[in-house]
């Protein structure tokens, strides 16, 4: 596959028929030929014939002459015009994607796509009987803009006016990293830049984490942006709109109409023509990797998108990831520092609380419990961080030891209180749901309790103790239904609650004016994972949500409960010290040869049963020994050990993984690329799936 732009031009290469090279998404390695009367460009979508199907494509190349017998070339059923063809640029990221993630390139490009230009169902009889081509403008019209409401931007403080500057100032490719701290006006400077870009003439594209931080971003987005670009120049893409909105936002996007584009991870891979400017916001945030398909990280395809247009990528966050870091201190990215808040007040203090020799009260402590009875009194509110749902992690019996188990996983299901008779016990990992039983499966004793606490537990118990005060919990359990978050975050917004209860979700972006205090219940459980990333999350979070607290009001605090006060993450945490932490953390990983001095990719195998799993993975392991001449890198390459998943089995099915590094990256390209060819014929004889993540994050 090369990376050149699409030749302009197809040639005819025979008196009566064209030869189009097709990316096809089917789990197949390489290109499908097919034979079409009429010239066609690199870039426009075709519907062909693949076995008895009628499949969707996208035309790569154009050759002169077809890779099999001409005779055997099967022709085009369509060729689709209601779109120009994907723009060179695109192209060229689809297929460095592919090839660095070691997918079929029709496995990337066609689920990028809006359902509605990769399902070929949506073409089929949509056709009049003149033929004349279903119109996607009006479709792409309809979008409806918002009142906007200027809003009045503070003057920018002399930290914001030099990164603004240092920003504007970029010609041509350069990667910079915004390291600011919580509520130092991060969004301010990436606002301003778009301005200038926008003003320039060029799009944005503003990449966010999650949805449930667009609607504040995209308030700001559209009063400021709106100047600089017009009315209606926003376009919102994530993966919560419905397939119309979606395929409106990026046709809008694709044509030049919407400027500025604000979006999730799946935004990376939108045709923008006049792109002039990449924001990655919270660049340290794994939300930017998908989980599934295509393993792709949009901090890393920005980074490179932004190198391959030749224009500035902005990635920012009070706590980046190591890579990031890494990449700063070595000069190949700009680092900016914003080391203040905007807002006249000062970051929160945080303070350790021992709770090794305490008497705690459902969790909490007696200097938890005193702050958050303080603030009230303030009128200020308090948010309780824990990162986990449901009433109690596991449901025990105190006669015979038994626990609530799933079925079909390595896990415990987990006890959720839904009113009276309706409590039912839930596995996180499959789903599955059981009833509470009324007494011990085992033992038949009554003496059945719930151990340990979630975040429903932890609103009961507030409830008790501040039977005066307004209590909102905010998990993916409360916020099930659509819109249901925006409410709840209205109601904090609103001041209408005094004590909120919340996962993760609620430590991310937010600007909560009138909160206080911060409390974190066990966050201990996230210090000692296995993955050597656990820290560095640990971290991020917890500044994250620390960050939450005195953003407006003055003596901001968050109180951290733990029993490992001396830990160096908790230690950097007090002195607010990100710096001094990264600078540790990245000493270590040197020593051990860890990421990001190190690079790695995860071979992971899913079968019936883990044996299974584990001789595949053993057979691959040993396939570089099979033929050395074909793995000639193989010498700078370590393969570790097959071992099972720290939760083994998932609705039935055993995982195991094999970790792959290599202290440089080509070798590990070199490799994966040779490696992966003969992995589905290895695995069709053992009937595992397998999945080759590139990069994992959890590993
Ligand atoms: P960050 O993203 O860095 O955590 P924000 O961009 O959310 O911080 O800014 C924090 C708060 O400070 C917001 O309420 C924002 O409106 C305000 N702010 C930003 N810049 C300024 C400024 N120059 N003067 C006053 N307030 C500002
Ligand atoms: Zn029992
Ligand atoms: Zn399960």
């Amino acid at each position: 596959l090369n990376s050149d732009p699409p030749s302009s031009e197809p040639q005819a290469s025979s008196d009566d028929c064209f030869w189009l090279r097709v990316a096809i998404d089917v789990p197949l390695a390489g290109l499908f030929d097919y034979r079409c009367a009429h010239a066609v460009a690199p870039g426009c979508r075709v519907i062909v014939p693949f076995g008895r199907r009628k499949l969707m494509g996208i035309v790569v190349e154009t050759p002169d002459t077809p890779s099999f017998e001409a005779k055997q070339v099967r022709e085009v059923d369509e060729v689709l015009d209601d779109l120009p063809p994907f723009p060179s640029d695109w192209m060229r990221m689809a297929a460095f994607a592919a090839q660095y993630y070691q997918r079929p390139l029709g496995e990337v490009m066609l689920p990028t796509l809006p359902a509605g230009l990769r399902k070929v169902t949506a073409y089929q009889g949509k056709r009049s009987a003149g033929g004349p081509v279903r119109r996607l403008d009006k479709r792409a019209s309809k979008s409806s803009p918002k009142p906007i409401q200027a809003k009045e931007a503070p003057a920018l403080n002399e930290e914001q006016i030099q990164a603004v500057q240092a920003i504007d100032a970029i010609t041509g490719y350069k990667a910079v990293l915004l390291h600011g701290v919580t509520g130092s006006g991060k969004t301010e400077v990436y606002l301003r830049a778009a301005q200038t870009v926008l003003a320039r003439g060029r799009q944005v594209l503003f990449m966010v984490p999650e949805i449930n931080l667009t609607p504040q971003l995209e308030q700001s987005l559209r009063s400021s942006l709106a100047v600089a670009a017009g009315p209606d120049s926003l376009a919102v893409l994530h993966s919560g709109l419905s397939d119309g909105e979606r395929l409106r936002a990026w046709l809008r996007v694709q044509r030049g109409e919407a400027r500025i584009l604000l979006g999730t991870r799946l935004s990376i891979f939108t045709p923008m023509p006049d792109l002039g400017l990449i924001i990655v916001d919270e660049e340290h945030d794994t939300s930017y990797k998908q989980q599934e398909g295509l393993r792709y990280s949009a901090r890393d395809l920005a980074v490179w998108r932004a190198h391959d247009r030749d224009i500035p990528v902005v990635l920012g966050s009070a706590t980046p990831s190591l890579e990031s870091w890494a990449h700063a201190q070595r000069g190949n990215y700009l680092k900016l520092s914003l080391e203040h808040r905007a807002r006249d007040v000062e970051l929160p203090v945080v303070q350790l609380v021992d709770t090794r020799r305490l008497a705690m009260q459902q969790g909490f402590s007696p200097q938890l419990i005193e702050a958050i009875q303080g603030r009230l009194e303030h009128g200020e509110q308090s948010l309780v961080f824990l990162n986990r749902r449901g009433y109690a992690p596991v449901l025990n019996c105190g006669s015979c030891g038994w626990v609530s188990q799933c079925p079909r996983c390595t896990a415990y299901t987990v006890l959720h209180r839904a009113g009276a008779r309706r409590n039912y016990l839930q596995c996180h990992h499959c789903g599955y749901q059981a009833r509470v039983p009324a007494s011990c499966p085992d033992c038949g004793d009554q003496d059945l309790h719930p151990m340990g606490r979630g975040t429903q537990r932890v609103e009961e118990y507030l409830a008790e103790l501040f039977p005066e005060a307004r209590i909102a919990r905010i998990d993916a359990d409360s916020t099930r239904l659509k819109g249901s978050a925006e409410a709840l975050f209205a109601k904090v917004h609103a001041g209408e609650i005094d004590i909120l209860v919340g996962t993760q979700m609620v430590a991310k972006g937010h600007d909560f004016a009138n909160l206080g205090l911060v409390g974190v219940l066990n966050a201990d459980g996230m210090l000692f994972a296995q993955d050597f990333r656990a820290p560095e999350r640990l971290f991020a979070q917890l500044m994250q949500v620390a960050g939450r607290a005195g953003r407006h009001v003055r003596g901001g605090k968050v109180i951290i409960q733990t029993d490992y006060p001396e830990q160096p993450v908790y230690q950097a945490l007090v002195k607010h010290d990100y710096v001094g932490f990264a600078r540790y953390g990245l000493e270590e990983r040197e020593a051990i040869g860890l990421p990001p001095y190190a690079f790695q990719a995860l071979l992971t195998a899913e079968a019936r049963e883990l044996a299974t799993a584990i001789e595949f993975l053993t057979q691959a392991r040993a396939l570089p020994e099979q033929s050395p001449d074909a793995y000639y890198m193989a010498s700078a390459i370590t393969l570790y050990d097959p071992v099972p998943l720290r939760v083994l089995r998932v609705a039935n099915i055993e995982r195991a993984q094999l970790l792959i590094e290599s202290a440089q990256r080509p070798a590990l390209q070199a490799f994966l690329a040779q490696w992966s060819v003969s992995l589905p014929e290895l695995a069709g004889g053992h009937r595992v799936r397998w999945q080759l993540e590139v990069d994992p994050l959890e590993i």
